[in-house]
């Protein structure tokens, strides 16, 4: 017998997240009721992923939970701020049991570590999507922006990048590694991104302006310069790769990824040249991995630069594995 809607959502989704007493009143009523907290700002962000345009049609349940919640999460992250409550509109082809109960331990797996209650959502049959509301705190008037940068900081960026893109084009057959091991970690950068979280909060307090990292770092970091009304340039080989990229593509194409390739959600931030000590004495950056790349400039233009000169590359992640096919 099918499953009701009323039964649906009490089965997956009434214990999905984290237990919060801050949460009045959470999923079963016409709304939650929930308690925020003074002297802080509420921070709110939204995000929809559609079934052929943010995952592959046959992508996995519980990575499909994991990602809703985590490009949320990674965007409170780039603001500084802590996130508590969330709110969940799915909607569903069919009701499909395992389907759901991966899905919800994706999403309820990842909202437990952070803390995170489900408190509300809506439920409809339709193509597949999710949308994920995400609400949070930030001390009032501490929030990370992507303005507030100066000419001369410095930017850094989080991890690595460009995992995610090779993950993704491994996931949709445009690209093959014969190193499984290197494959399964390049598929679970994409598949289970994970959101800075720790890092965004601490650098409150140290960075100038901050973004996450969903359309490709250059991309992001340009918007971060833009919004703080500068240019950038950016040491391409100063961008950080994971070993198992440069397995699957070598170096070179690594690095262009790594500009290029989006869907990573690290961290990009600007901190002033005076407080950089103050930044690794405080976040010792073997630890806590984060890399200088670059440095915001007067002049508006975003420069990708190597050995002192201005290098020509394509913005195209999808590129690289078009030129790779016809190389093979
Ligand atoms: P209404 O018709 O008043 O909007 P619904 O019947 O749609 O209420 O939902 C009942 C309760 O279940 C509400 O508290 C709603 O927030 C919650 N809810 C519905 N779908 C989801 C979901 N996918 N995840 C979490 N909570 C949900
Ligand atoms: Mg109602």
């Amino acid at each position: 017998m099918a499953l009701s809607e009323f039964e649906l959502i009490r089965r997956y989704f009434s214990h999905c997240g984290a237990e919060r007493a801050d949460v009045l009143l959470g999923v079963g009523d016409d709304a939650a009721l929930l308690d925020s907290a003074p002297g802080q700002d509420l921070v709110a962000a939204i995000d929809t992923l559609v079934e052929g345009v943010h995952f592959l049609p046959l992508a996995a349940a519980a990575s499909i939970g994991h990602r809703a919640l985590a490009v949320n999460l990674s965007d409170l992250a780039a603001m500084g701020a802590r996130p508590a409550w969330a709110l969940l509109a799915i909607t569903l082809p069919c009701v499909d049991e395992p389907w759901l109960a991966a899905f919800a331990q994706g999403f309820g797996t990842l909202a437990r570590a952070h803390g995170v209650a489900l408190v509300g959502g809506n439920t409809t049959r339709g193509p597949l999507s999710v949308t994920v509301q995400i609400l949070g705190h930030v001390p009032h008037a501490q929030a990370l922006k992507r303005s507030g940068a100066s000419a001369g900081d410095a930017v850094f960026s989080s991890g690595t990048s460009g995992d995610a893109a090779a993950g993704l084009a491994l996931e949709a057959g445009r690209l093959e590694l014969d190193d499984a091991a290197a494959a399964a970690q390049l598929r679970s950068r994409f598949s289970f991104p994970t959101p800075r979280n720790a890092l965004g909060e601490r650098l409150r307090d140290l960075a100038s302006a901050c973004i996450d990292v969903s359309d490709g770092l250059f991309a992001d970091a340009a918007k971060l310069a833009a919004a703080s009304g500068c240019g950038i340039e950016i040491a391409f080989d100063e961008l950080a790769v994971s070993a198992s990229l440069v397995r699957a593509v070598g170096m070179e194409r690594a690095r262009h990824l790594a500009l290029t390739g989006g869907e990573d959600y690290e961290l990009c931030f600007a901190v002033p040249p005076a407080r950089i000590e103050e930044l690794e004495r405080a976040l010792p950056p073997a630890r806590w991995e984060y890399r200088r790349i670059g440095t915001l400039r007067a002049a508006p233009a975003a420069l990708v630069t190597r050995g002192g000169n201005v290098m020509e590359f394509s913005h195209s992640g999808f590129d690289h594995f078009a030129s790779q096919e016809r190389a093979e």
